[in-house]
């Protein structure tokens, strides 16, 4: 799907030009020419951007993006006139993600929309790497997994384990007591999941019980959720 722009502006003659030049990048617009017909096609569109212009026929441009702030944080670039609107956008310090000021070429404006965008993305990229953090372990936590080797290490002694083994293992190992489906994991751990075959899962399982069984006799890590799935046991 194309990112689509909301120009809201009066003045059809800057539209015409936006228009062509957002489309020439290959972005969709949609255009409103009053701030409350903006305002409804946030609300009711997928919008990736808009350009927001301060002078508009029923309300300030300034209003309109306090309104649209209420329900929305789509990326907003001011469209503006004259200097001490200008001031207005730099000194309130609204939260705009820029401004461009007329008379404007085509060509800066979509550069403009393009920067923005792709601020957000990184932006968006960044965030996602943070919320990834492995989730904190018990201080005995006895499993350690080397993903350059396809290792995993249990109280230091390397399980010896098949390809689906380890990918299995390491599922459990990263998440403590977060129960998984046969379906599940064969989802995650396969290449192409066959879930008429989702009945290996179990038979891949019984090996690793095994193969810890080995290391710690007296110790089962992997708990049956009858019905349900497989897990790692969560208190170490
Ligand atoms: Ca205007």
């Amino acid at each position: 799907m194309k990112p689509t722009i909301l120009i809201i502006e009066d003045e059809s003659g800057i539209v015409d030009n936006i228009v062509y030049a957002l489309k020439t990048e290959g972005f969709d617009t949609i255009w409103c020419s009053t701030g409350m017909e903006g305002l409804e096609t946030v609300r009711s569109k997928e919008i990736t951007l808009v350009l927001l212009d301060i002078g508009l026929p029923d309300i300030n441009g300034f209003e309109l993006f306090k309104e649209l702030r209420k329900k929305s944080d789509v990326p907003v670039i001011f469209l503006t006139a004259r200097s001490e609107e200008i001031d207005r956008v730099v000194g309130l310090e609204m939260g705009a993600d820029d401004y461009v000021t007329k008379p404007f070429s085509p060509r800066e404006l979509t550069a403009r929309v393009k920067a923005v965008l792709r601020r957000l993305k990184q932006a968006a990229a960044e965030k996602e790497v943070q919320v990834e953090v492995k989730p904190s372990r018990p201080k005995d936590f006895p499993f350690e997994y080397d993903e350059r080797r396809n290792a995993v290490y249990y109280r230091g002694v390397q399980v010896q384990t098949s390809r689906y083994e380890y990918r299995i293992l390491k599922i459990l190992i990263d998440h403590p007591g977060w129960v998984y489906t046969r379906e599940q994991l064969m989802e995650m751990a396969w290449e192409e999941p066959d879930m008429s075959l989702a009945r290996t899962v179990d038979a891949h399982i019984k090996n690793l019980r095994r193969k810890l069984k080995d290391i710690t006799p007296d110790c089962d890590p992997i708990v049956t959720h009858r019905g349900s799935g497989y897990a790692l046991k969560e208190d170490w």
